[in-house]
């Protein structure tokens, strides 16, 4: 009789929370630093879950003609090691794939503002949960991280799920589609700016759309993301993209950049 009390004990705390949108405590952290201008801890795990929302159909946007495209599904011309050797990731099928261990990937090339369109999905058949499912990363200048996870029907800790800029701020809303269907990121990036003497006169701005849903409106960035940390500024100019080895085979199938006059 007091089995079946817990138990239902249990399952009303469960059904309460889910209700309020609050996580049932699992993945996540209260002693990490505060969020500016928040209650919250970094990866805090009572921080409530974005809403679920259900995407329309997935577009593809071309590229206009002023933008750079960093990848089509062919080759690897543009990317290489963060150390500069050749990239050890995979093309298959037309989309490239991180091959677990061999590192995150960057462009040759590097950019200050701009905007970008990544088109990507999660691996298919993982069953991991957390961080551990379809882990990857967008890493603005190699530095400031949009996530890039498997949050259709997995949770984590809000400000460390897909589209969140980690540690920082949660997505709007979670418009995450299944395994292996591709998504999209259009980001808009306002790069930070610096004094000759090295002091931060303006922070970066981040803006998403997720699956064309806009998920992240104009935020501040707080510094470099990071693991239970939010990063200080350090002076610096134009720096490569990122794209994050986190041990899980994620896929990239079409990416663009167009440079934003700052
Ligand atoms: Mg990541």
């Amino acid at each position: 009789m007091r089995k079946i009390f817990i138990i239902l004990a249990l399952f009303g705390f469960c059904a309460a929370k889910a209700q309020q949108n609050l996580p049932v405590l699992g993945e996540g952290y209260q002693d990490t630093p505060l969020i500016p201008g928040t209650q919250w801890h970094v990866h805090d795990n009572r921080r409530p879950y974005p809403p679920v929302v259900k995407p329309g159909a997935f577009v593809s946007i071309p590229a206009p003609a002023d933008a750079i495209v960093l990848f089509d599904g062919t080759n690897m011309d543009k990317w290489c090691k963060s150390d500069g050797s050749p990239s050890g990731w995979r093309i298959v099928d037309g989309y490239m794939e991180a091959v677990p261990k061999q590192g995150s990937l960057r462009t040759k090339d590097s950019f200050g503002s701009c905007q970008l369109h990544v088109e990507w999905a999660s691996p298919v058949g993982v069953t991991s949960k957390g961080q551990s499912r379809g882990n990857s990363g967008v890493i603005i200048q190699g530095m400031y991280e949009i996530q890039v996870l498997d949050n259709y029907g997995n949770t984590t800790y809000a400000d460390g799920q897909a589209a969140s800029i980690y540690g920082q701020y949660p997505p709007l809303v979670n418009v995450c589609r299944p395994q292996g269907e591709w998504q999209s990121y259009d980001i808009i990036f306002n790069a930070p700016k610096f004094a000759d003497d090295g002091k931060l006169v303006k922070p970066a701005y981040i803006t998403v759309f997720h699956n064309g849903v806009l998920v992240q409106n104009h935020r501040e960035v707080f510094g470099p993301t990071g693991h239970k940390t939010i990063g200080k500024y350090n002076k610096h100019g134009k720096r490569p993209l990122s794209l994050q080895d986190h041990g899980n085979p994620t896929r990239y199938k079409y990416i663009w950049i167009r440079e934003l006059e700052d």
